[in-house]
């Protein structure tokens, strides 16, 4: 299986990977949430707040155990943006 470390989908120029985190798995779904630390200038896609420690915000992607990332739409300051954004 090919295995590789994804990059941010968004090339937006001042975006750049800095850690991925797994958030939770979905047993059934056989897939897995998965939050990227990006640098960024722009405010959470939802509320439109920067968190604390400044230029930096979450973009969430779902890796499939085929290997597959499904990079989600949008830049978050926490998982409750995101989720009210996808929900
Ligand atoms: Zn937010």
């Amino acid at each position: 299986m090919e295995t590789r470390v994804s990059g941010s989908p968004r090339n937006d120029a001042g975006l750049k990977d800095i850690a991925m985190t797994l958030i939770s798995r979905d047993p059934f779904a056989r897939q897995e949430l998965h939050r990227v630390l990006v640098e960024t200038t722009k405010g959470c896609d939802w509320c439109g707040g920067k968190r604390r420690s400044g230029k930096k915000l979450f973009q969430y992607q779902t890796e499939t155990d085929g290997g597959r990332t499904n990079p989600h739409k949008g830049l978050f300051c926490d998982k409750d943006c995101h989720d009210s954004y996808h929900g």
